[in-house]
């Protein structure tokens, strides 16, 4: 059975005393919903209120990107060692807005994944295709050419210390959900393609979904047999939308 999982990314959104208010009633989330781990991904700037608030509960705190190369000449860059040294748990890898609007190539997600990894890090790597890609009947081949090219560069098995997140660009931020028989369909594809490598591997390996998750539709998304969970965006921003969808999750877990 893989263990259930939330995360809230904030984006560039909140003042610290905002920041301050969704991390207290996350860690409160965290330390009260056994079967679900519960994460935030706040901006750098605030990484070290979470930490603090986070105390000794469970919560997971996650970084929302991380340097493509080792310490060094890269100014504004934040390196994979400094968020492990930090405490920083998880790194997302691979996020539509950093592929599509940052413009990181397939390799560019590859090469921050490895890093992420090499570092003691564990990769949140984001999968997804356009609203154009899905009209043109690609959404199968652009998921695996963007999981492929992490396979290439860091091997199937470094899946198994990684959390894998679907995440359809046309359903993020819009307010327009993929159905969970579309999150299914495409999740099943995501775990099939491993399981042709390494069967154990493709149990085991935690794929959530990312789109517009709220409250109101949660639990249908998270009953389907290949979701693991969420990754939340605008209702991570509101403590009790966000305490909706992890009790969502902690159910029937
Ligand atoms: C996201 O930012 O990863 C996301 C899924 O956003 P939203 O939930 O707002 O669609």
């Amino acid at each position: 059975m893989r263990r259930r999982m939330v995360l809230g990314n904030w984006k560039m959104n909140g003042t610290r005393a905002e920041a301050g208010a969704w991390s207290r009633a996350a860690a409160e989330l965290a330390a009260n919903l056994p079967s679900v781990d519960v994460g935030v991904i706040p901006a750098f700037v605030f990484l070290a209120d979470v930490q603090r608030d986070a105390g000794a509960t469970p919560l997971w705190l996650g970084a929302q990107n991380v340097a493509g190369y080792d310490n060094g000449a890269f100014t504004g860059e934040i390196s994979a060692s400094m968020l492990a040294e930090f405490g920083v748990r998880a790194v997302l890898v691979g996020h539509s807005e950093r592929r599509h609007v940052l413009g990181e190539s397939d390799a560019t997600v590859a090469t921050k994944f490895e890093r992420a990894q090499a570092a003691g890090l564990t990769p949140v790597l984001c999968l997804g295709e356009t609203l154009a890609e899905r009209d043109a009947g690609t959404t199968e081949v652009v998921v695996l050419r963007q999981l492929d090219a992490v396979i290439e560069r860091c091997g199937v098995a470094s899946l198994g210390t990684a959390v894998l997140a679907y995440e359809p660009v046309w359903a993020i931020g819009t307010g327009r959900t993929a159905t969970p028989e579309q999150a299914q369909a495409v999740h099943a594809c995501i775990r099939s393609a491993i399981a042709n490598r390494d069967a154990m591997l493709a149990s085991l390996v935690r794929i959530l979904y990312g789109g517009s998750v709220k409250g109101s539709n949660a639990a249908e998304l998270f009953a389907q047999a290949d979701v693991d969970g969420g990754l939340i965006g605008g209702a991570s921003l509101v403590p009790n939308d966000f305490a909706a969808i992890c009790r969502a999750a902690n159910q029937d877990g």
